[in-house]
């Protein structure tokens, strides 16, 4: 089954206003001639408004990193989907870092991935397991879990993506290695597809992320089951990403 590949940038809670719009502005003119590959970025909140100007008109598309289930009211702080519908196309969700330092559990990540569907939202879900999960052998376990947890609605013929990202490999240098990847990716297909029916597990796209830069984009890409990447660090630098972006439209665009 043909699937578009995706390169995705987590600028987590970097860049402010002028740091943002720099950096876009440094890798939008090489990146939108790219070609056979979906382009996505992910900047702060507060400049969502005006990184979504500058892409106006180009072939990269905007996503926000998260989002709260309400749609509105006393909820202090948070962003709402309907704040996000009409300004960005996707919506991280379930990221591994709201999972260990806000608390988000499955509930609490399936409440966002409907209330994002609701409202025209594409979810980027992030699933992955820790490092002891995975030294103790429990890695199917906990992504059985997590895909479980949010299988009761069709999430995936709603255009969401999953993102596969082992703890252990975000933000440590330490990528999990291509044939990893391609072999969790390939259990996380065959799950959604049991968890669906049909074959909703051969349609769905599959990300791998952790510590891909521009040095091992390309062996991700090779595999038969990573349609992608989720980048965090490496989005961080214009010509880094763009490498990755190129390499991914080079082997499989
Ligand atoms: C991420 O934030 O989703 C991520 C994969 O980060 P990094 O690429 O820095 O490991």
């Amino acid at each position: 089954m043909k699937r578009l590949p995706m390169i995705a940038g987590n600028w987590k809670m970097n860049t402010n206003l002028n740091e943002a719009v720099k950096l876009v502005n440094a890798m939008l003119p090489g990146m939108d001639k790219l070609k056979g590959v979906e382009k996505v970025v992910c900047p702060p909140f507060i400049s969502l408004e005006a990184v979504k100007n500058i892409l106006k008109g180009s072939s990269v598309k905007l996503g926000a990193q998260n989002l709260f289930y309400e749609e509105k009211g006393a909820y202090t702080g948070e962003i709402s989907p309907l704040m996000l519908a009409g300004m960005c196309e996707y919506v991280i969700i379930g990221h591994s870092e709201r999972r260990q330092y806000f608390g988000e559990t499955d509930e609490i990540v399936n409440k966002k991935m409907k209330s994002a569907v609701k409202n025209g939202l594409k979810p980027i879900f992030c699933v992955g397991e820790k490092l002891e999960e995975n030294e103790a052998g429990k890695t199917e376990v906990v992504l059985t879990r997590q895909v479980k947890a949010c299988s009761d609605h069709d999430y995936f013929t709603h255009g969401a993506v999953i993102a596969y990202e082992p703890i252990w490999a975000i933000g440590t240098g330490l990528a999990a290695t291509a044939s990893q990847a391609q072999r969790t990716i390939n259990f996380i297909r065959r799950l959604v597809t049991e968890q669906q029916g049909g074959d909703i597990g051969g349609a769905v796209r599959i990300l791998y992320g952790g510590s891909v830069t521009a040095a091992n984009i390309a062996d991700f890409m090779k595999e038969p089951d990573v349609d992608g990447a989720l980048v965090g660090g490496a989005s961080l630098k214009s010509d880094d990403f763009l490498g990755i972006v190129r390499q991914a439209s080079e082997i499989r665009g």
